[in-house]
């Protein structure tokens, strides 16, 4: 690490627009972009070393600004929220940055370096002597920091006030959302308050726009997937389905497939409860139960609007699945989401609801049904060994960890299994098969299993067998 990173801090660095790179006996090495001679020289002077300049892009000092600043700022955070949490909350740091409260001060480090990590969310709760903070990152949630149980109730107060929440109201869950500036960019930060015994907890779900991809390589689509995929959007009308449990990121793929059909010919509405993502030229809406738009009146009244295009949040009943099967049936294209473990019992599914086999077999064109695993860094370790799950020695590769990733692991790809309705199928579902009949079916079809999907990433070294086993329950086969 940098020792010249406590001199050049990351305020120093935005200001003079310099990153230091590499640290030499009397020399060090900085890139720059629009930068102030002047500015370099009293560098040399606080340094007592000289400064080597190489001039890049404004974009790349920036991309290069947080590789370095990132894990030096980790443990710089820590150590921060540590001393804070020693200290008693009346007593200011010295060098406490623009004089801001502890509590406001331990926050806004806890709530950056959450941006900083790419976190999806961070809960605060009370357990009987403390307060715990645990960051969820790629979708394991892990502890950062404990503070002091006094602390609790200031720092719901504090979430209270900055997401316009009433904060003398503790004992029902509330929600709301804020937005937050970290590097002159807009953080969209969503708030559920839940009443505990030992007070509020709080959950913080971080919005971060920068942070998305909504290409289909971006969400981890290639190869044969993407042909599948493509000849699924280039239908004129149906419905396709995108399935996985909670969290698997089948709002992504939904997204993906709405900016890519994304033109100033078409209309395009969304009915979503709630809207995550703001997309520029979509009209989405959000459900207001309350106020008695619920998903099924609200599909009827954007099927008003004329839409060429439409997403409904989640199919949850037989009149939201009737509904959208029919709007796919008179024209459509219409997107949608299910909780189900995988595609072929996807069409059970409509059944147990009521949905009438022909109404499935004349509206579904697709089903796709995903899960996110994490994406082993390149710091990962080949093996070679006996994989009960798949019945056969494998070469696979497993996580190391090094200062550039978490645990071994950078961020999360989805891994996918797509089923098209072909013909045979369809008149599987009119003839009332079995699921493992059509489940036969689809595979003669060309469907690729999510076991054996996740096998493929597993031999490419996407990602490891520990993440295909933490699915193992829902996979099938
Ligand atoms: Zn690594």
């Amino acid at each position: 690490m940098l020792s010249c990173l406590s001199i050049i801090d990351r305020k120093l660095s935005v200001k003079y627009n310099i990153v230091p790179i590499e640290e030499k006996k009397d020399s060090i090495l900085c890139i720059a972009s629009r930068f102030n001679k002047g500015e370099v020289d009293n560098l040399e002077i606080l340094l007592n070393k000289r400064v080597v300049i190489e001039e890049v892009s404004i974009e790349e000092l920036n991309e290069k600004r947080i590789e370095v600043f990132k894990s030096y700022e980790r443990i710089k955070i820590l150590e921060k929220i540590e001393l804070l949490n020693q200290y008693k909350l009346n007593i200011h740091l010295e060098n406490s940055i623009e004089n801001k409260s502890p509590i406001i001060e331990i926050m806004d480090l806890i709530i950056e370096h959450a941006i900083v990590e790419k976190c999806s969310d961070i809960h605060i709760e009370g357990i009987e002597r403390e307060v715990v903070v645990k960051i969820r990152i790629d979708g394991s949630l892990k502890e950062l920091c404990r503070l002091n149980k006094e602390y609790q109730q200031k720092i719901i107060s504090r979430i209270k006030v900055l997401s316009n929440l009433d904060y003398t109201v503790k004992n029902i869950p509330q929600d709301s959302r804020f937005t937050y500036i970290y590097n002159s960019k807009n953080i969209d930060i969503r708030v559920a308050t839940t009443p505990t015994v030992y007070g509020e907890k709080i959950v913080l779900r971080i919005l971060d726009k920068n942070n998305v991809d909504y290409t289909k390589e971006g969400i981890g689509l290639y190869g044969e997937d993407v042909i599948k995929v493509n000849k699924l959007l280039s239908q004129p009308s149906g419905l396709i389905l995108s399935v996985g449990p909670t969290g698997c990121g089948k709002s992504s793929t939904i997204y993906t497939f709405l900016k890519y059909l994304m033109n100033e010919e078409i209309n395009i509405i969304t009915i979503e409860d709630p809207v995550e993502y703001k997309i520029e030229g979509i009209n989405q809406i959000n459900i207001n139960e309350e106020a008695g738009l619920d998903f099924n009146e609200g599909l009827k009244a954007i099927l008003r609007l004329d839409p060429d295009v439409l997403m409904l949040g989640e199919i949850r009943s037989l009149d939201t699945a009737t509904t959208a099967i029919r709007a796919s049936i008179t024209g459509r294209k219409v997107f949608s989401t299910i909780h189900t473990s995988d595609s072929p019992s996807t069409i059970y599914r409509l059944l147990d609801m009521g949905v009438e086999n022909y109404l499935i077999s004349s509206g579904v064109i697709g089903i796709i049904s995903q899960r996110l695993v994490r994406k082993l860094c390149d710091c990962k370790r080949k093996k070679k060994d006996y994989i009960e799950l798949y019945d056969e020695v494998i070469e696979y590769y497993e996580p190391v960890g090094c200062e550039k990733c978490n645990d071994g692991y950078i961020g999360r790809v989805a891994i996918f299994e797509i089923l098209i309705l072909n013909q045979k199928l369809k008149e599987g579902i009119n003839k009332n098969k079995s699921l493992d009949e059509l489940r036969e079916i689809a595979k003669e079809g060309g469907m690729v299993t999510l076991k054996e999907a996740m096998k493929k990433a597993v031999l490419e070294g996407k990602t490891s067998i520990d993440e295909v086993y933490k699915n193992i329950m829902t996979i099938g086969d």
